[in-house]
């Protein structure tokens, strides 16, 4: 395939705006962009224009049905599909697609989590359209973008409230933007660049591991002969099959108007990176949704198997999603670009104080939001962001806030050191030495936000940062506001970062991310550290966070709690499944072949000459299977008494510093048995196999 070919159906799956503005009735056009900029709404007679336009490309498109594309609370996407023949008044076909059909849908709400806000009696759930998001066809599927919200108008999925902060960021950023004396800016959007973790396994003996197909990640299993501690993978050349892979991933991400650059390995073996280049913040999150969607259906056509969980493998990597969040007005400026002369652009330092504060304040809303059940494994171990939050600003920037917070503000010049060895004049650089032990590090002009699980929607990071952010500018807004000059506005918010360094300066911390000294460092600074998700959840209805949230009407109080509800029963049931099927494995693989591996000694043991290698084979199995089955036992009537809990938290507690730790050791024995097996009877997939098949 050329190049160039490739790149002519870039966006062709997509109804964009370019399309929009071919297809659609001038008049029809001009009212949709009025919608999107938030100066009108949608009437029917639009609504039915741009339906029929849409269903006019669709079908040319090859699409036969449509569905509303929407993100319940389990965190991935749901459709159900219409196709667009009915059968006319004489019961001829007619291909139909309304603008109530675009704009509305009734999809079977029943089955998806509601955290009690769906009575029985009242179990419909409606979808609408979300017209900031362009449609697109996916598996001959025209897919409209919705949000998805219950009979009484209560967000039931992940969308709405991302809109809403949207929205709430939208209106404190220009609000701010404007007091500092730029008029002319209208409206302040986040932007988000997603970097997506995954790994790649050879299908045959994926479909041989009951706990990669079940719960995405090994229960048991350790680590190969040859594994990361030779960092060859990183950066190193990439197989075949997984090209082909890459090559087709890329093309069918292109045509949804998605527009992939980076692809590399990752730190362990088997694993692989994609990032998109970033977009407004709700189009990114579904993106993304896209990006796991389509690398999940690819992979099986190259016969492989896409592991999108946090920690698939014990003592590897674990795969994350790095969330990049900026700032970006309506005339195209980052509100977090720095500049030539940072120590005197106002505005950045406004935006970088508003945002170490409102870090400082709501860090266990973003510890919660980056996590679920998988991220425990991932989380606070050796390769990855610890469960404590902190900023890293880069040497530049902290100096120069420490500076400003002192009343020195003598900035230092930009290093540009590299310039005599190359020979070079000039040098792009970035402003950061990346310190990558941080969960939270400035990069120049954005904020990357590396702690979120690879498997998570992004939508509620984005809310919980979104919605900060709009309320710590905010408070600085009501003190400026008022001001007559502009230079006294320059001088008053000056005086207000500097209070805010001081306050909040203990979020900042440039260190080894990683290391003990750190954990007890943030704790003498007072900082949080929630070592696991389940401890987490209650941030949510924490008053703090109640305030926050219905302040900026992204949540009701009683949304959240529905939310708290959800997510303590989504983490009891993915342990659930975790601990169902680790008790089917002993059951039905490894205490049979254990079996069959002293069945096969018995003649040699029972014999009168039997070698003490037998003996001592025999006896290492037999107590390994001794082990096992006391464990078993154990997890057994351990778990029996944690599902007698009725509330759900308090059940998660349990399972967490109960199950979870059981689990881990019938893991250590069967990992035991798994390294002196025999290579005849032991069939299942080793690590090794796992990760060195591609
Ligand atoms: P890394 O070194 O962290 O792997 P990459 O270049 O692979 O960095 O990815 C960085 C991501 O950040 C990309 O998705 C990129 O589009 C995104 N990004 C770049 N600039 C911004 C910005 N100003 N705001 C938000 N995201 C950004
Ligand atoms: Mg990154």
């Amino acid at each position: 395939m050329k190049f160039e070919t490739v790149f002519d159906d870039f966006g062709s799956l997509v109804f964009s705006e370019k399309v929009m503005k071919e297809r659609l009735p001038y008049p029809v056009y001009e009212q949709w962009k009025q919608t999107m900029t938030k100066e009108n709404s949608l009437d029917r007679n639009t609504a039915d224009a741009i339906a029929h336009a849409m269903k006019g490309w669709a079908l040319e498109n090859g699409a036969t049905h449509f569905t509303h594309w929407f993100q319940p609370l389990t965190g991935s996407t749901a459709e159900k599909h219409d196709s667009f023949i009915e059968p006319d008044e004489n019961g001829e076909p007619l291909l139909r697609f309304s603008g109530k059909s675009l704009i509305k849908g009734e999809p079977d709400a029943s089955s998806f989590p509601s955290g009690g806000l769906r009575a029985t009696f009242e179990a419909r759930g409606y979808t609408y359209w979300d017209c900031s998001s362009p449609a697109f066809i996916k598996d001959n599927i025209l897919c409209i973008p919705t949000v998805f919200v219950s009979y009484h108008g209560e967000s039931l999925d992940k969308k709405a409230p991302l809109l809403k902060s949207i929205e709430a960021i939208d209106t404190a950023a220009t609000r701010i933007v404007n007091l500092l004396g730029e008029k002319d800016v209208k409206h302040v959007t986040p932007v988000v660049g997603l970097e997506q973790e995954y790994f790649l396994i050879d299908i045959e003996l994926y479909k041989k591991r009951l706990d990669l197909r079940f719960t995405g990640r090994t229960l048991f299993g350790s680590n190969s002969a040859k594994t990361q501690e030779l960092d060859d993978h990183y950066f190193g050349s990439i197989p075949s099959r997984v090209s082909d892979f890459m090559k087709e991933v890329n093309v069918e991400l292109w045509k949804l108007g998605i527009y992939v650059k980076a692809e590399h390995n990752e730190a362990a073996p088997a694993q692989f990176e994609l990032a998109p280049v970033f977009t407004n913040c709700n189009v990114a999150v579904d993106q993304n949704l896209l990006v796991m969607d389509i690398l999940n259906k690819t992979a099986r056509k190259y016969n492989f198997a896409c592991l999108l969980h946090e920690k698939p493998f014990a003592g590897l990597n674990g795969s994350g999603k790095h969330n990049n969040w900026s700032l970006c007005t309506d005339s195209g400026q980052n509100l977090f670009s720095p500049g030539d002369k940072p120590a005197e652009n106002i505005r950045f330092l406004v935006f970088m104080c508003a945002f170490i504060k409102a870090v400082d304040e709501y860090p266990e809303l973003l510890r919660m939001a980056a996590s679920n059940a998988g991220n425990d494994h991932r989380l606070g171990a050796n390769e990855a962001p610890p469960a404590i939050i902190s900023i890293y600003l880069g040497e530049y920037i902290e100096e120069l806030l420490m500076n400003i917070s002192s009343n020195n503000v003598k900035a230092k010049q930009k290093e540009t050191d590299l310039n005599p060895i190359l020979g070079l004049s000039y040098i792009p650089r970035d402003n950061t030495d990346r310190n990558r032990t941080s969960p939270m590090a400035f990069t120049g002009n954005k904020f990357e936000f590396r702690m979120l699980g690879s498997s998570i929607s992004a939508s509620t990071v984005n809310i919980v940062m979104n919605t900060m952010m709009a309320k710590t500018l905010d408070e600085l807004s009501v003190k400026l506001e008022g001001i007559k000059y502009i230079q006294d506005v320059r001088d008053k918010s000056l005086e207000l970062c500097k209070k805010i360094i001081i306050d909040h300066s203990r979020v900042i911390f440039s260190g080894d991310g990683y290391s003990n000294e750190w954990v007890m460092e943030a704790k003498k600074r007072g900082l949080p550290n929630i070592v696991s998700y389940i401890e987490s959840i209650p941030s949510l209805i924490e008053a703090k966070s109640i305030q926050l949230f219905t302040d900026y009407k992204i949540y009701t109080e009683k949304e959240l709690f529905a939310r708290y509800e959800i997510l303590n029963e989504d983490y009891n049931k993915t342990i659930e499944v975790e601990v169902r099927t680790l008790q089917q494995i002993v059951k039905r693989e490894i205490l049979p072949l254990l079996t069959k591996e002293m069945n096969e000694l018995i003649p040699l043991f029972t014999s009168n000459h039997c070698p003490k290698y037998i003996v001592s084979r025999f006896n290492e199995l037999e107590s390994i299977m001794n082990d096992l089955e006391a464990k078993q036992e154990m997890l057994h009537a351990s778990f029996d008494t944690v599902l007698s809990i009725q509330e759900s938290h308090a059940q998660g507690i349990e399972n967490y510093y109960k199950i979870a730790p059981l689990m881990k050791d019938i893991r250590n024995s069967i990992d035991a048995y798994e390294k002196i097996s025999s290579k005849d009877i032991y069939n299942l997939p080793l690590y090794g196999d796992l990760l060195f098949g591609n």
